[in-house]
């Protein structure tokens, strides 16, 4: 059989893009962004254009993936060798330059040949724009402390959610068409491309990497000796100084010191970084032009494919050993590291770039007025805050039950590639079981939801009843880390704190006060002792004592009627692996 290709004949001019076209200065719309990929699909055959899901106002999300065997889905690509890149650019769409900038590289390397070794050993799959629905909602005043591009696209969805809070919890149909993408190709490395806000400075991009312990210590170490060094350096000798992603512990004040940080789950690196890849934050810097900041995006594009190109194989490696790490019972017999915080005593001098500013008072508002002056490079010496210490931790169990009417708690599990079992029929197991003290919520909403502010539990081992079709998720697979955040009621991401769980804490059956003024007299007759708890529970709660319906209320908790689920966190612990053996006839 005879393939025959037709690749149309464009001229070196028809490939200048919108960027260009404009003096550098303004990005394409959604419409021109894909009419050029799709154009540079056809006349290429390393290129392919796809797309992945489909946004809330009906837009196609776009996927580019570049690959110079022809290969275009991860099992081709994986049986080839090559290692794959995936870049995310346009989750906040005003912040826009990543699209921009693999425009251009695309373009050099397939129609002007230029770097086209840095594709040997590695496979590129792009999203041009991950927030198109945001993107479309452009306007000069979308972001005010930046310098261009003209017209920039809305930070939040058109559902109003921020992509970039939304990865553990899934809640857009953006992130959920993305997880299913990211399980399906397992990426090797990822890179999520920003613009900052915040301080002045002299660097013009800033990163961050998950090296301060939520990731698979290999790729820690990969990360820290192999890439942040010949990264840094070559993009140092490209004329882009890069420093690590700059947050100040006085927010405008450089000589207040640096401080680091752990992403949570929430945020894209801090996500990866969970499912044992790494991944790189990119933030170029909000004051400098949008030239600079698409050639500084673009040079490191260029420089990370050169380090994967070099590194293929020993980071599939590591990749894959961070997998066989993540099911191993070395990794479930210790403490599962939840949340951190910042030791405010260990720090280190750091030489840091920064710019001149003096403080003025305003005159205006009383407050700080910071005047930077861009004009004045200023070298500092600043305190470095870098020490993590970590602040909840939980041993993990061997698995966690899950009924089968939590709907959207199992479908996320789906999407986030974790595996379970179904019980075939119905069987009581042994779990450890929690139950919530005092909850509560925040008062305002926050990416849709109302987050609880409050988890206390208390835990007791019993065995509970599970219908057929209940989810059994075992911890020991790849994905443990995500199934501990997903589950564990105290991570800042747990599904409990976003209220998933939420009607598990509302009271549903009533007495009413002419049935339980009897009831409780029968109950202090029976149990003497009830009435003296009763009147000191009375004293601790004194704006109570008018209120006959709560005052009920406490001895209807206490009787046989009380609704027994109530607080109860439906998803059971299972710790004993004796009661897994016994599962195996009912899985
Ligand atoms: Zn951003």
């Amino acid at each position: 059989m005879i393939v025959l290709y037709i690749i149309p004949v464009f001229g070196q001019d028809d490939w200048i893009t919108f960027y260009e076209k404009s003096d550098y200065k303004a990005t394409p719309d959604y419409k021109k962004t894909i009419a050029y990929f799709k154009k540079l699909a056809s006349a290429s055959l390393w290129i392919e254009y796809t797309t992945f899901g489909e946004s809330p106002q009906g837009r196609d999300l776009p996927l580019v993936v570049m690959d110079k065997n022809g290969n275009f889905n991860p099992a081709a690509i994986k049986r080839s060798g090559n290692a794959i890149l995936f870049v995310e650019a346009g989750i906040h769409p005003g912040e826009i330059e990543g699209k921009d900038a693999m425009m251009l590289l695309m373009r050099d390397m397939a129609i002007f040949k230029k770097d086209t070794a840095l594709l040997d050993h590695v496979s590129i799959v792009f999203i041009p724009i991950f927030n198109v629905d945001g993107h479309e909602r452009s306007g000069p005043y979308n972001r005010i402390n930046q310098n261009g591009p003209e017209n920039m696209g809305w930070r939040t969805t058109a559902q109003n959610l921020n992509l970039n809070r939304d990865f553990l919890k899934a809640d857009a149909p953006e992130m959920q068409a993305w997880l299913k993408l990211f399980n399906d190709w397992l990426p090797d490395f990822f890179m999520d491309i920003h613009t900052t806000d915040g301080a002045d400075y002299q660097y013009p991009l800033t990163y961050q990497m998950e090296v301060n312990g939520n990731m698979d210590p290999g790729l820690t170490q990969w990360a820290e000796e192999v890439y942040l060094p010949e990264m840094t350096e070559k993009m140092e000798d490209a004329g882009f100084p890069v420093f690590q992603y700059v947050a100040f512990r006085t927010w405008f004040d450089p000589t207040s010191g640096l401080r680091n940080g752990v992403a949570g789950p929430r945020y894209s690196q801090g996500y990866v970084a969970l499912q044992n890849r790494p991944g790189i934050l990119v933030e170029t810097h909000m004051l400098k032009s949008y030239k600079v900041r698409v050639e500084s995006t673009y040079e490191l594009y260029r420089i990370t494919l050169e380090i994967l190109n070099q590194n293929h194989r020993e980071l599939k490696k590591l990749n894959h050993e961070a997998d066989k790490h993540a099911e191993s019972e070395t990794f479930l017999n210790k403490a599962f590291p939840l949340n951190y915080n910042r030791s405010d005593e260990d720090s280190i001098m750091v030489d840091f770039r920064g710019v001149d500013y003096e403080i003025k008072k305003s005159d205006l508002t009383g407050g700080n007025w910071f005047i930077y002056d861009s004009t004045k490079p200023k070298d500092y010496k600043l305190p470095y805050f870098y020490k993590m210490e970590v602040s909840d931790s939980a041993i993990l169990p061997l698995a966690y039950v899950l009924p089968p009417e939590w709907l959207d708690v199992a479908e996320r599990l789906k999407l986030h590639g974790i595996k379970y079992y179904r019980l075939k029929k119905d069987a009581g197991i042994k779990v450890e079981s929690l139950t919530f003290n005092d909850p509560s919520w925040r008062n305002r909403p926050f990416e849709g939801r109302f987050m609880m502010n409050n988890i206390e539990f208390e835990t007791t081992e019993k065995e509970v009843d599970y219908p057929e079709g209940s989810l059994v998720i075992p911890v020991s697979q790849r994905t443990s880390r995500i199934i501990a955040h997903i589950f564990e009621p105290r991570g800042e991401d747990s599904f409990v704190r976003w209220g998933f769980f939420n009607a598990i804490f509302e009271q549903k059956e009533y007495a009413e006060t002419y049935v339980m003024e009897k009831e409780a007299r029968k109950m202090i007759k029976e149990n003497p002792e009830m009435k003296a708890e009763f009147e000191r529970w009375k004293k601790d709660n004194p704006r109570l004592a008018n209120n006959q319906w709560v005052q009920l209320n406490w001895f209807y908790a206490r009787s046989p009627w009380w609704d027994e689920k109530m607080n109860v966190y439906p998803v059971g612990r299972i710790v004993d692996e004796a009661v897994i053996k016994d599962l195996r006839g009912v899985l």
